[in-house]
């Protein structure tokens, strides 16, 4: 049922474009004089403004319009996330680092997740007793204790402070 309305409303608008817009053309193309395009314009002009709209779709024009500008002004009051959310891995001492951005109660942001990966194929390494593995290459690393890894935080931070981490 929806498919033949579909098909009845296309088929009478594309007969209604398909009668009028040759005339309008038509009519467009058949004045001689720049002032009678101006006049032909004008009256064109007139007629769609002449156009009958019932008032409820009046109405609910001009309460979508009123609820577009309210969101607009929402998402434009809305704080901006800062450049550096995008930064989330770098190498450090030979390691590749990958990590997430939490942002805190006091607004700052903070490194959350941190994951030291192996630097030949960026796979996270899985801790061993007093090692890391590479799952993928089956490389033993002996670093990535809490404490180095603060100094990653650190290292991170000091980029984004001066600047630096933008070039990569
Ligand atoms: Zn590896």
């Amino acid at each position: 049922m929806r498919k033949f309305f579909n098909w009845l409303l296309s088929g009478i608008g594309g007969t209604i474009i398909a009668i009028i817009v040759p005339k309008i053309l038509d009519s467009y193309f058949n004045e001689p004089f720049l002032w009678n395009k101006v006049l032909w314009c004008w009256d064109k002009l007139k007629l769609f403004f002449s156009i009958n709209i019932p008032l409820w779709i009046a109405i609910l024009m001009i309460i979508a319009v009123f609820i577009a500008i309210k969101i607009f002004r929402i998402v434009k009051r809305m704080p901006k996330e800062p450049k550096f959310v995008n930064y989330r891995e770098d190498s450090f001492d030979g390691f590749f680092w990958r990590w997430e951005w939490h942002k805190k109660e006091d607004e700052k942001y903070e490194v959350k997740d941190l994951i030291i990966c192996c630097p030949i194929d960026k796979t996270s390494l899985s801790p061993h007793a007093h090692s890391f593995v590479c799952p993928k290459c089956k490389k033993t690393y002996n670093y990535g204790n809490l404490y180095i890894r603060r100094d990653v935080e650190v290292l991170i931070e000091d980029k984004i402070r001066n600047g630096t981490y933008l070039g990569g």
